[in-house]
């Protein structure tokens, strides 16, 4: 239950990120201090997976925009939290693997 919470702080960050908006969380409150430096490159690779910035901002899942920032992360929560769910869990079980190598 806590890790579910958790997860929707994440995917809320990486939405916030994704957009251009100012955090409200702290990635360290998020994920382990110990991986937070490692996860907030992962963050920045995803928000660059999830936004096209040419000519605004799109989504990058399924071409709609152009959208403003905050119009950008509501649909990115809105349609895409489910992917982005999955990628952040795809993207801490990578690096766990590779802390724990
Ligand atoms: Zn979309």
């Amino acid at each position: 239950m806590r890790q579910e919470i958790a997860l929707k702080k994440i995917v809320e960050y990486v939405a916030r990120k994704a957009s251009s908006l100012a955090q409200k969380y702290e990635l360290d409150d998020l994920v382990a201090p110990s991986i937070a430096p490692i996860f907030e490159k992962s963050v920045e690779k995803m928000a660059s997976m999830l936004v096209k910035r040419n000519n605004g901002m799109r989504c990058n899942l399924c071409d709609k925009g152009p959208f403003t920032k905050r119009g950008m992360y509501l649909h990115l929560i809105r349609v895409h939290s489910k992917d982005i769910e999955i990628m952040v869990q795809e993207e801490l079980k990578r690096l766990l693997e590779v802390i724990r190598k």
